[in-house]
């Protein structure tokens, strides 16, 4: 069972993938690696899986828990996780310029966004590693995921946010599960050197996805999608790029997937940033040459982030699949979103960038308009109510509640 083991991403060493780590001694990120040759077998196991009523074979993550961790299930904190939706709808092709387009609803997860499937996989590793302390630094969506996880393995929860630029939808989850916050005067690039630190200290245990395990879970939305699709890979997945966790996941689950035989052909990965907050599109367009780290602003705030931790994984990613990587403005994000909203399926800013992403790789034939293309919604609607009372389009008039009023409004509707 535990053919699992750490690999260093930048030199041949490895460590057993039970160790308190989160990176080789060289410096290098770590990835796990499995190595079983049962798991070639493992599409039929997830099959007969999704016929159990137990919430552990059910969860979108850990059907494949042999490709994932391979915990004993009295270590698993699960919800479960997964098991979300995928969305097709004529406005939104047309609205792309496309014909094909599918959407997987990672909104539609416990806690509304997909930081579900990683964290489930890190908090699991916490209770495993019996570490009674779990941080993370987040937008929002990791800190909701966190506190949601760490209260029901009964782990106290520490997360650092950016003052005044979390929205207040997270802001109302993250606490009101009880996790204890942590505002720092600084950006999300700040909070993240924070607990990297107090990680390396010993002081907390990390699950932001530099931390392995948060990879390893987040694989599973490409997975459970080709289950879904009877393991015909797309010829596209599109997903929003911020600190590049699932860029790096998608990557890796489609390298394995490949390598194990579960997919005869590799889907291409493009992931889209907002323009304000664009190192990954800029160092992409240099050939990745190099990572240079800006101050980023966006209204996707999931997004709002200067200096990727997972850059060398993603890099990784795009290049083993072929990939591609562009940006867009708050204003296509926002459009693409009202778009999305008004097709009944909904979302936040930040997953609303892969539409205006695809329209914008349509206009530029990188993306042709009839290849299969599955686009990655990251987080629900109500993450960020504010995103769409703000903008101006809502109809809503206050009348008397009289009945010659509402006639009269009735028409003019
Ligand atoms: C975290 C998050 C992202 C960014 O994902 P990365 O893995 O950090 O690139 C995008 N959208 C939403 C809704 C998120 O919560
Ligand atoms: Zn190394």
């Amino acid at each position: 069972m535990s053919q699992a083991r750490f690999a260093c991403l930048q030199c041949p060493k490895t460590y057993d993938w039970l160790d308190l780590r989160y990176a080789c001694d060289c410096g290098g990120l770590l990835e796990v690696k499995h190595d079983d040759p049962a798991l070639r077998k493992l599409p039929e196991l997830a099959e007969q899986r999704l016929t159990s009523r137990k919430p552990f074979d059910r969860s979108g993550v850990w059907r494949f828990r042999e490709a994932v961790l391979p915990l004993p299930e009295s270590m698993i904190v699960t919800q479960p996780e997964g098991q979300t939706p995928i969305y097709q709808s004529a406005a939104l092709n047309q609205w792309a310029g496309h014909s094909r387009l599918s959407l997987k609803h990672e909104g539609e997860n416990p806690s509304g966004s997909f930081k579900d499937r990683g964290m489930t996989a890190a908090v699991s590793m916490a209770k495993r590693l019996g570490m009674p302390v779990v941080a993370c630094a987040s937008t929002g969506n990791t800190s909701s995921s966190l506190a949601a996880y760490a209260a029901r393995a009964g782990l106290k929860a520490i997360v650092f946010l950016p003052a005044g630029k979390v929205s207040q939808g997270k802001m109302a989850q993250t606490l009101g599960y009880g996790a204890k916050g942590l505002a720092i005067r600084g950006d999300f690039d700040d909070a993240m050197q924070i607990v990297r630190d107090l990680a390396a200290a010993g002081r907390v245990y990390m699950v932001n996805s530099l931390n392995p395990h948060r990879i390893e879970g987040q694989k599973t939305i490409i997975w459970e999608m080709l289950q879904d699709r009877n393991w015909e890979a797309p010829d596209w997945i599109v997903v929003p790029g911020g600190n590049l966790g699932n860029t790096s996941a998608f990557g890796k689950a489609i390298d394995e997937a490949y390598a194990w035989g579960w997919i005869q052909k590799k889907p291409r990965l493009a992931t889209i940033q907002a323009e304000g907050a664009n190192p990954f599109f800029r160092s992409y367009s240099r050939d990745f040459a190099s990572l240079e780290p800006i101050t980023a602003e966006t209204v996707a705030t999931a997004i709002r982030i200067g200096h990727p931790v997972n850059y060398p994984r993603a890099v990784k990613a795009i290049l083993s699949t072929n990939g591609v990587v562009t940006d867009v403005t708050d204003a296509e994000i926002m459009a693409a979103k009202l778009a999305i909203d008004h097709a009944g399926i909904g979302c936040e800013p930040a997953s609303a960038a892969t539409l205006a992403g695809v329209r914008k790789l349509v206009k530029k034939a990188v993306i042709s308009a009839d290849e299969d293309v599955v686009l990655v919604l990251t987080g629900h609607m109500l993450k960020d109510p504010d995103a769409i009372l703000k903008n101006g389009t809502l109809d809503c008039t206050e009348i008397d509640a009289k009945a010659e009023a509402i006639s009269r409004a009735l028409d003019s509707l």
